[in-house]
């Protein structure tokens, strides 16, 4: 009798062995497709601004170096091109640290309002090129004090913004605006009224390299990684983005944040609350 015991626990054991370490193969097998995949699309998203930048030295050594006015047309492409590729490698670099969770928060209290005004100041330039305005539905001298990563959540904005100016009509417009919520949140509304996202395409939006019109949105510039890492830096704060889109109406992104405990919230008209 012992011993059909003892049988059986070994059994088990053995069993549960080998479950484990399926288990750990398996793992390890998503693991590589993961990779895989992840350097694959690296290389091929390096590779087009790679061959730009060639193309114009190539043709600069075959002659085009003579005339004063083409040699600095073709530089200035190159360099533009140059300048997409350290876009690109920032963008990776910042998706791995998020990925494998090496990016550690500094979390402090912050006006969101004034970083918002900051963010717009920025992006003005790039905006008008498009004719494209954009504003903000706040009271500007009323601060809204925030708990989380500054510097983060001014990235999360200035991908947002320069989302939807990418994708933004001409003299279209995009807004941001902030609302209360219960819990001590915030949210933060970013809406555009530009060409807007197919509802298949939504559930894919956040997936590293995605892009919706792959042509269309190689020519405006970006990694396909940007809202990969906003949603990244959302989660990281424990928060929440949305996306509602209507395909040829326009999108809004929206996310939330955690008001800051610390520091009275004054409303409007100076009333702390
Ligand atoms: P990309 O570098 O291509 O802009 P993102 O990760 O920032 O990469 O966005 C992924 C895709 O989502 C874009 O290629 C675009 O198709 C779509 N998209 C993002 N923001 C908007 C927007 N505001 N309006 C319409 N489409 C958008």
């Amino acid at each position: 009798n012992q011993i059909t015991t003892d049988m059986a626990t070994l059994t088990r054991e053995v069993e549960k062995f080998a479950k484990d370490k399926k288990l750990e193969i398996e793992t390890l097998k998503i693991r590589e497709t993961y990779r895989k995949e992840f350097m694959g699309n690296v290389s091929h998203e390096l590779k087009t601004p790679l061959f730009t930048v060639q193309g114009y030295i190539l043709t600069l050594l075959d002659g085009a170096m003579k005339d004063k006015a083409v040699r600095k047309k073709y530089l200035q492409r190159a360099s533009k091109g140059v300048e997409r590729l350290i876009y690109i490698v920032k963008d990776l670099d910042m998706i791995t640290k998020l990925e494998t969770g090496d990016l550690h928060l500094h979390m402090e209290n912050f006006n969101i309002v004034e970083l918002i005004q900051n963010s717009f100041d920025l992006l003005e330039m790039k905006a008008a090129k498009k004719d494209i305005t954009l504003t903000f539905d706040i009271d500007y001298q009323t601060p809204i004090w925030v708990y989380a990563d500054k510097e983060r959540i001014q990235q999360v904005i200035t991908n947002l913004v320069v989302n939807s100016i990418k994708y933004g009509k001409k003299s279209g417009t995009t807004e941001i605006s902030i609302e209360n919520l219960i819990k001590n949140k915030v949210i933060i509304r970013v809406t555009d009224n530009g060409e807007g996202i197919e509802k298949a395409n939504i559930p894919r939006l956040f997936e590293r390299f995605y892009r919706v019109d792959k042509s269309g949105s190689r020519k405006e510039g970006g990694s396909g990684l940007g809202l990969s890492i906003v949603k990244h830096i959302i989660e990281a704060h424990n928060e929440k983005i949305y996306v509602e889109s209507v395909f040829g109406v326009g999108s809004e992104f929206s996310f939330t944040l955690e008001k800051s405990k610390d520091i009275p919230q004054i409303k409007a008209g100076g009333k702390v609350e």
